[in-house]
């Protein structure tokens, strides 16, 4: 364990559950809200965003970061994922929580761990469940560990990441755990592109070309107003594919089920995107309908 005093903000850092927890004993007094803050590191302002979200909202926050082998199904993104741990620090020192846990993959998996497993029904097969099939397994299963390991009474998740939170939150009714789940808006540029560590490897002309996806949104937000789910899933998808961008699905969804809309609309009707700016693969939603 380490303690760093630099800038404005103290962050301790724990690099193995044994540090973990002797500083969760010594510094957590017993009733403090605990607010978590799951990350894979490579941590921006999203990241960034949910961190003061939990400060304001939690007496005590952990971040962590762990890049979770089992919700990856390409074993190329696995090995590439970025790793920036000392920047990371840094970042977490301005912005201030209180403890960063960086485990090792023995103490999230350990030998004799089990995760007891979860049928996630539809959730699982559609979009992102559909596409990568095993993520959302591999999801819960590190989330339901992290939760065992560090107590939380809230956790924060990028609305970014719109159908992981449906999953987390089905988790956590499924389980019957004691967690609040707390949805945080998407962090976008100030041209509305969506805040992703996968951004790096844009190009700048990339990066224009990737606004397609808020424009597409926003233009379907007014469209809903007037039209039904299906007309506006068929101008959106008219929309990307008239860009530079390879549409790989457009959907409006029950915001809780994820069951496609197509003639009537339901409250909270959510719009989720996803396609590539050459090889780099763009994830971002809306909701379209209040
Ligand atoms: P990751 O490190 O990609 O697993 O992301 C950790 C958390 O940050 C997840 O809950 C993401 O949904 C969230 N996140 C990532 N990007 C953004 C963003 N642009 N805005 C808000 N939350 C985000």
């Amino acid at each position: 364990m380490s303690l760093t005093n630099t800038n404005k903000h103290i962050v301790i850092t724990a690099y193995s559950r044994e540090e973990f927890q002797t500083t969760l004993k010594k510094q957590v007094p017993v009733g403090s809200i605990i607010g978590l803050v799951p990350t894979m590191g490579a941590l921006h302002e999203g990241h960034a965003s949910l961190v003061r979200t939990a400060k304001q909202t939690s007496d005590f926050v952990i971040v962590t970061v762990f890049v979770n082998p089992t919700q990856f199904t390409n074993l190329d993104d696995l090995s590439n994922y970025p790793k920036t741990e000392e920047k990371d620090i840094e970042l977490l020192k301005k912005i201030g929580c209180d403890l960063v846990f960086f485990p090792k993959i023995n103490d999230i998996y350990p030998d004799d761990y089990q995760f007891p497993g979860i049928d996630l029904g539809f959730l699982d097969q559609t979009m992102e469940g559909e596409l990568r099939p095993g993520h959302f397994q591999g999801v819960c299963q590190v989330v339901y560990r992290l939760f065992q390991l560090t107590h939380p009474t809230k956790a924060y998740f990028g609305l970014k990441d719109f159908q992981q939170v449906s999953v987390i939150q089905f988790m956590v009714d499924y389980f019957q755990l004691p967690i609040k789940i707390i949805p945080c808006e998407t962090s976008r540029n100030n041209k509305g592109l969506a805040l992703s560590s996968r951004n790096l490897r844009l190009t700048e002309e990339q990066k224009k070309e990737a606004l397609v996806l808020y424009k597409t949104l926003s233009e379907s937000k007014s469209n809903a107003i007037k039209l039904t789910p299906s007309e506006v899933k068929s101008l959106a998808e008219e929309c990307i594919r008239k860009s530079t961008l390879k549409l790989e699905y457009v959907e409006i969804v029950n915001p809780i089920t994820l069951e496609n809309l197509t003639n009537e609309w339901c409250a909270h009707a959510r719009m989720c995107i996803v396609a590539y700016a050459g090889d780099v693969r763009l994830i971002d939603n809306m909701e379209i309908r209040e």
